[in-house]
């Protein structure tokens, strides 16, 4: 039997998920460990490239962690890790980075739109964050990367990356592909800007009823849309968006007709809305509840996860070693 496809992903653990993070990353991994062999990271060297508190760390890993298994990941068939505790990662960026032109670098759109966002913080981790993502997923020899849209520059530049190291020293590593799920951007509750930690403007996977609809009630919908009698346009409108992730066909479709046709106003529609996310997310915050009383099973899992990615991960080095020249060193 042919071996499956490796895929790898992760998601920083610098806070709480949200609904992005779940319909963008999370929503588009699940399906996958049906047909392929699926390594998951809580990608905690990047989460440093952004303002973090130490103290906090390790809180954050476990509650990513737990927000993985209760969405869904299974550890039994696919593997969970912490970056950090796999070394190679870092060794593999370090040979990466000697390969990598500055240019390349400096045109990635996030590196430029974090410089803009912070000023005072522009360091080397940051425009460096590409290399260490490429790192990542081709230690794993990973063909395919589920991510949200905003990533796809990232692993544009990891094939160019991947393309240069085998034309340099032989063919080693697949060219990995992205893959989009079916919602892979979500706007923030602003109806602009990308929903994202850093702008304030989520829903996040543990909020209660209450706290949903809170921030839904109030949130931005198709702007031309003046009053409840004018027709609106799902297209343009990000909980039609939502939508798409949450609810059942029957439901996008009647929403979709009757805002085009002014039939039902945006309330009614974020009412739709709010309960096909309650039916998803109850059982999932129902799971964290489970799993946040059971910190042993969840450290087990990080270990086990840690123990199998390792020795991937030490198989691809080894390899790599003997590509740059200096497997001699590395036999003890
Ligand atoms: P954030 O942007 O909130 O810091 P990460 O950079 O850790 O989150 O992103 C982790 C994964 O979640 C990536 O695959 C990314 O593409 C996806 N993702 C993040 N925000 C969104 C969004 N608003 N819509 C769709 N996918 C998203």
């Amino acid at each position: 039997m042919a071996e499956k496809k490796r895929v790898f992903s992760g998601i920083q653990p610098s806070g709480r998920l949200h609904i992005g993070n779940y319909l963008g990353a999370i929503c588009n991994w699940l399906p996958m460990q049906d047909d392929h062999f699926c390594i998951y990271g809580i990608v905690d060297y990047h989460a440093m490239t952004v303002h973090f508190n130490p103290e906090e760390m390790e809180q954050c890993i476990f509650n990513a962690a737990i927000d993985y298994l209760a969405a869904g990941i299974d550890p039994e068939r696919s593997i969970l890790m912490v970056q950090s505790t796999v070394s190679e990662h870092t060794e593999l960026a370090w040979v990466l980075n000697t390969i990598t032109p500055i240019g390349w670098l400096s045109r990635v759109p996030t590196f430029k739109e974090k410089r803009q966002a912070n000023p005072d913080y522009v360091h080397m981790g940051l425009f460096d964050y590409p290399v260490l993502m490429a790192a990542d997923i081709v230690l794993y020899k990973a063909e395919v990367v589920p991510v949200g849209d905003d990533q796809v520059p990232h692993l544009e530049l990891t094939r160019e990356i991947v393309r240069k190291f085998n034309s340099m020293f032989g063919p080693t590593f697949p060219e990995p592909k992205a893959k989009l799920g079916d919602v892979p951007r979500v706007l923030g509750l602003d109806g602009v800007n990308k929903m994202s930690k850093s702008l304030d403007n989520c829903l996040y996977l543990d909020e209660t009823r209450e706290e949903l609809w809170k921030k839904l009630s109030t949130a931005v919908t198709d702007t031309k849309r003046k009053r409840r009698t004018d027709p609106g346009d799902p297209l343009v409108c990000n909980i039609y968006t939502m939508h798409k992730g949450f609810s059942p066909d029957k439901d996008v479709e009647y929403c979709a007709r009757e805002c085009r046709a002014a039939g039902i106003g945006c309330i009614d529609c974020k009412k739709i809305l709010l309960e096909n996310m309650i039916q998803a997310l109850g059982p999932l915050q129902e799971r964290q509840k489970d799993l946040r009383s059971k910190p042993a099973v969840v450290y087990d899992i990080l270990k086990n996860g840690h123990d199998r990615a390792k020795k991937i991960a030490i198989e691809t080095m080894r390899e790599v070693y003997e590509r740059i020249g200096i497997s001699k060193y590395h036999k003890h």
